[in-house]
């Protein structure tokens, strides 16, 4: 094993499709050792620094914060925690331009350092890594504030977490570093290769892969030799996992450093369309990730600095740092002695796959790897655009093996349902389509606009799907509403109805019986009647003497006159009588009614 470590040609190289020669101008920046750059007065670290969604900020302003706090934690799965870069003072967190190609404001931590650079309470470094369980290894990187360091920022902890169907064979480590100017993973594996090994060793322990293939491309000599020194020097360390380990030597063609070619070149395997490495049972990582990894398990530390090339013409002294998170990028060409000559463009990463900015104010974040200050001789104007001439030579050079020329018209003409049949979405937006152009057409910012109209589109379709599913909800549940009162009401109902079925029974059953009761009062009346003799009845009168000796026994009977007590008693009782409302809302009094009130009313009764 530790043969085919030391020998490259034992690890068989596929080819990908296309890809370009370019000039690759490391020179300028690879000769001198990284230095520290200096700690500025003022840290702007953005909350999103990653794919995913954003830290939720868990800092007041005004707060004393130690270096390797968390100032923000994770939000959801794919999210990933930002931590002090220094220690100093919270002075204001609110939006600030930071780098990115939209050129948006995004919200940000301002730190005023107080210079001591003082560390916080870290947690316990994990030296055992190989007895651990890769959950918690995997909470570590997460907690840690790990991202993707080649520049795609997608949270570690999540790429590291295939899941139980789909094992992992291979371990792609990519140091190919293939865009011209940038020396910074080249530094990094130079200066700090033992940590890449070990962090590639935990790595292992959580995907638990068969082997790890470690790419370099061969313009990187002296990385490539200290890798292979530092493997076979972290036997002793890292056990069995280090004969797992493979050093591979891969040929300079822009870009093998994109994930799924330098997959292609090591493994002969293409991650499919739409699809994840993870898939073809491959996880791919940056050495500059595998070095933060190593740093949160065996050290206890988040990610808070990372390796940063300044290089380009239009600055006096390029070279590497070693930089804080959240450092304006002005201080580093600064510490390279300032700008000189004329700057034509100065660009976050590199020349290739970079994005210009106009403000060196703008912070370092953790996807930062390069400040690029170019002189108008390094970035000549390709002058107008002319017309297609459909050479196919963007087709050749393709490495996503796509039709570029197809889906300019398609973007152009915003046909944005073609331009994903022709796999949009697949364009790493390399610019090799863009460098062979006799046309000199910017394809890669047709690429861009359809992208991002796609995604606006996407989020509009979401939103509307969202608010008819919101809506058909709602209608559901007015129409249970409904059905559920219809029932109450119905229950009712029958309640009633069944109660007052019993009540008519009882009710004709007591007739029955005072019927049968009087008949027999009768019969027994008139069987007494029949036994005595009829002249010792009383005589009976007529009806018209019976009223006019009632009508006598009313006049003579003296007239009661109520006394005064008993009409103040009534009329209190007619006042507070209950009263019912009028149909303008308003209560009218009601006078009490009884029949002594109201003679002439029984008198008619009667
Ligand atoms: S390289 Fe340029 S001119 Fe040639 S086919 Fe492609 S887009 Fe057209
Ligand atoms: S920018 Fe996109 S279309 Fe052009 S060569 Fe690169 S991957 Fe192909």
């Amino acid at each position: 094993m530790l043969f085919s470590v030391l020998n490259p040609n034992r690890q068989r190289l596929w080819r990908f499709h296309g890809g370009v020669h370019l000039p690759d101008e490391k020179a300028l920046s690879n000769a001198a050792a990284s230095v520290r750059a200096p700690l500025p007065a003022q840290l702007v670290v953005p909350l999103q620094q990653h794919i995913g969604a954003p830290a939720d900020v868990v800092v007041k302003v005004g707060e004393r914060v130690l270096k390797g706090q968390m100032l923000a934690k994770p939000q959801g799965y794919v999210s990933a925690s930002v931590h002090a870069p220094s220690s100093g003072v919270v002075s204001a967190i609110e939006l600030r331009p930071i780098p990115h190609p939209s050129g948006l404001r995004a919200p940000c931590v301002v730190i005023d350092t107080d210079g001591a650079d003082a560390w916080g309470e870290l947690p316990e470094p994990m030296p055992d890594f190989q007895q651990r369980d890769p959950a918690a290894l995997r909470e570590r990187i997460r907690q840690s504030g790990i991202v993707g360091m080649g520049g795609a920022s997608f949270p570690s902890s999540v790429k590291l977490n295939p899941g139980p169907d789909q094992p992992i064979e291979t371990l792609v480590i990519n140091g190919a570093e293939c865009e011209p100017y940038i020396t910074c993973d080249d530094l990094l594996m130079r200066e700090r290769a033992a940590d890449i090994v070990d962090g590639i060793g935990v790595m292992l322990r959580i995907v638990g892969a068969k082997r790890c293939l470690i790419g370099i491309e061969d313009n990187k000599p002296k990385a490539i030799a200290d890798m292979r020194e530092a493997v076979v020097a972290a036997r002793g360390r890292l056990g069995e996992a280090a004969d797992r380990l493979r050093v591979v030597e891969i040929p300079t063609l822009y870009p093998s450093g994109g994930e799924k070619q330098l997959i292609r070149i090591l493994t002969g395997k293409e991650v499919p369309s739409h699809g994840i490495p993870a898939q073809i049972g491959v996880v791919c990582q940056n050495v500059g990730t595998a070095c933060a990894v190593a740093d949160a398990v065996l050290r206890g530390r988040p990610l808070i600095e990372r390796y940063v090339t300044v290089t380009g013409r239009a600055v006096a002294e390029p070279r590497n740092y070693r930089v804080c998170i959240g450092t304006p990028a002005a201080d580093l060409v600064a510490a390279s002695g300032g700008y000189v000559g004329e700057l034509e463009k100065l660009v976050v990463g590199g020349p290739m796959m970079g994005f210009r900015i106009d403000d060196d104010a703008l912070p370092i974040t953790k996807a930062a790897n390069c400040i690029l200050a170019l002189t108008p001789d390094e970035s000549p104007d390709p002058g107008e655009p002319q017309p297609c001439i459909r050479c196919g030579r963007c087709a050749e050079a393709c490495p996503a093996n796509l039709l570029p020329q197809q889906l300019y018209w398609h973007a152009r003409a915003k046909d944005l349902d073609k331009v994903q049949d022709y796999n949009l979405f697949d364009c790493i937006e390399c610019g090799c389509c863009a460098v062979v152009c006799p046309s000199h057409i910017p394809l890669v910012q047709y690429y861009r606009y359809a992208k991002t109209e796609s995604w606006a589109r996407e989020r509009e379709k979401r939103a509307s799907e969202h608010a008819r599913e919101r809506h058909a909800a709602r209608e559901a549940r007015l129409e249970r509403l409904e059905r559920e009162r219809k029932a109450r009401l119905r229950k009712k109902k029958e309640a009633v109805a069944a109660k007052g079925g019993a009540g008519q029974d009882a009710k004709q059953a007591a007739i029955k019986a005072a019927r049968e009761r009087a008949a027999q009062k009768r019969a027994g009346e008139q069987a007494d009647a029949g036994a005595k003799p009829t002249e010792e009845a009383p005589e009976s009168k007529a009806p018209a003497d019976k009223v006019r000796e009632a009508k006598a026994s009313v006049d003579k009977a003296p007239v009661r006159k109520a006394p005064v007590d008993e009409v103040a008693v009534d009329k209190t009782a007619a006042e507070k009588a209950p009263r019912a409302p009028n149909n303008t809302g308003a209560v009218a009094a009601q006078p009490a009614r009884s029949p002594q009130a109201r003679p002439e009313v029984r008198a008619e009764s009667q």
